[in-house]
């Protein structure tokens, strides 16, 4: 069995255990920025790579061939407006995608496709709450007060612009019979009634900022003020959502009327969303040979794409693909540049042998003082990770992360509250950190360890 739950980044711990296994055949460097293809001017052929590595630029060489894998450019605010037409998105998942691989492929002559394709997921069509640019936003995946009641979604004109209940098909919404590509509003807001506030407070979401970034104003007016919408457009969409909640038909956008409650007097609210992303599929196209290729459509030589860096849907997208597409197109590619023939050149093995990976999972020495112990977990998604416990009278007294190569952005908040929780409830049975559900099963499972096998 691969998985042992949801979330356990299993698919990711098994390659990884591939390269560690394969250790003496594959180098692995971490910070170290592609920042340029090395093509010959004649035949066009790749022979490298510009890596930037500890401000270093270094000319790797590659013999057989390179394979473009740098995932997609949802962090590429330009790349972002002019492909997606969005101001604005924020990531789900990884900060760093910066789509460089569009713009290396393009230097060496490169077609691209489906750049204007994406997904997003979470409630609703696909949206998580306001989050500041530049962060990821949280992943909360439905929740009932939000689309059952006296509550729906408008866009910038005060306005709904889909049916609240459809189901979640990554964001796409679906108008004049096809799921189209998620659409985009500068002031997306949920708005609801006191019933409907009155609900969500009995049955609240899984989002502590919640109450404290509602919008309140006693009339509709007020509140399209407040959030900066128009106050006619809201107006009439309370009126007309009233009416067709009384008459039990959704004529706008066919939402089921049992879910529809005419509003009530005020006080009403608002929460502003904001539209996510959870991949790009855009980059250099690819044929079935994983070769990437150029304006003419001929495969550029030695070149190769895999991942959603240039993924194949290209308007809608295939559940569960992507990954599909990592491991189809990574061994095609691999294969492919396998047979290839060796570049009749030399090149210097001075940064052979460099295996950051295989560093991140030596224990270095950890000292040990009164009542104190060390526990471990494979279960992270930066392999081992190891805990130093301070225990006491039955009591977790301290709980210090001693080594980890977890994620930087999510994974290091779990590093950072988990153990106060555990502390606090004297538990590892504590909430995980949403995102960093691996890591925050690490720590617990490293606790554990330190106590029962103190
Ligand atoms: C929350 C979430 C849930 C998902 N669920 C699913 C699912 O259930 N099923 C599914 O199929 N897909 C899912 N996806 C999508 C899937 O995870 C991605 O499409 C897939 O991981 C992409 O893999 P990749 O290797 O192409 O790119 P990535 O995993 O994005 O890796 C690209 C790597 O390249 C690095 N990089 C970028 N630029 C450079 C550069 N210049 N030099 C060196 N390195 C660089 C980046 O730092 C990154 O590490 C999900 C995505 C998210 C965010």
């Amino acid at each position: 069995m691969v998985h042992n739950g949801w979330f356990d980044a299993a698919l990711w711990k098994i390659l990884r255990q591939k390269i560690l296994d394969r250790k003496d055949k594959i180098d692995v460097w971490y910070n170290a920025r592609g920042l340029h293809l090395i093509q010959d001017p004649i035949s066009k052929t790749i022979k490298g790579a510009q890596i930037l590595k500890t401000g270093q630029k270094i000319n790797v060489f590659a013999k057989k061939g390179v394979i473009l894998t740098t995932g997609g450019f949802e962090n590429n605010k330009e790349m972002v407006q002019n492909y997606l037409g969005a101001s604005k998105l924020s990531p789900l998942g990884s900060i760093y995608n910066k789509g460089d691989g569009i713009k290396i492929a393009q230097e060496v002559g490169a077609k691209l496709w489906h750049m204007h394709n994406y997904e997003s997921l979470g409630l609703l069509h696909g949206l998580s709450f306001d989050t500041p640019e530049g962060e990821r936003s949280e992943l909360i995946l439905s929740f009932p007060g939000l689309n059952n009641g006296s509550v729906f979604m408008i866009a910038d004109d005060g306005k709904r612009y889909f049916n609240e209940t459809e189901s979640n098909r990554h964001g796409h919404i679906f108008s004049h019979s096809m799921w189209r590509i998620p659409r985009t509003n500068e002031k997306p807001y949920i708005i609801f009634d006191q019933k409907q506030y009155e609900y969500i407070q009995d049955n609240p979401i899984p989002y502590d900022q919640f109450n404290e970034k509602l919008v309140k104003a006693d009339t509709i007016s007020e509140l399209a003020e407040k959030i900066g919408v128009s106050a006619t457009g809201l107006e009439e969409q309370v009126a007309l959502f009233n009416q067709e909640a009384n008459d039990g038909r959704d004529v706008q956008f066919g939402r089921d009327s049992k879910t529809m409650k005419a509003f009530s007097e005020g006080p009403y609210y608002a929460i502003k969303m904001m539209y996510n992303v959870l991949n790009t599929q855009g980059g250099p196209q690819r044929n079935v040979k994983a070769e990437i290729l150029n304006v003419n459509d001929e495969p550029i030589p030695h070149l190769y794409g895999a991942g959603e860096l240039g993924g194949i849907c290209a308007n809608q997208y295939q559940g569960g693909g992507n990954l599909a597409e990592c491991l189809i197109w990574g061994k095609i590619a691999g294969e492919q540049a396998a047979a290839n023939e060796s570049l009749d050149e030399t090149a210097s093995d001075k940064y052979n042998g460099i295996n950051e990976l295989v560093d991140g999972n030596k224990v270095d020495d950890i000292e040990l003082g009164k009542d104190q112990y060390l526990g471990s977990s494979e279960a992270g998604i930066g392999g081992k990770l190891v805990v130093r416990v301070t225990y006491s009278d039955n009591a977790i007294k301290k709980v210090e992360v001693v080594q980890d190569h977890e994620s930087e952005d999510v994974g290091k908040r779990a590093l950072e509250l988990i153990p106060q929780r555990i502390v606090e409830k004297n538990s590892v049975d504590v909430d995980a950190i949403s995102g960093a559900s691996a890591t925050s099963r690490a720590i617990k499972e490293a606790v554990k360890d330190a106590i029962e096998n103190r």
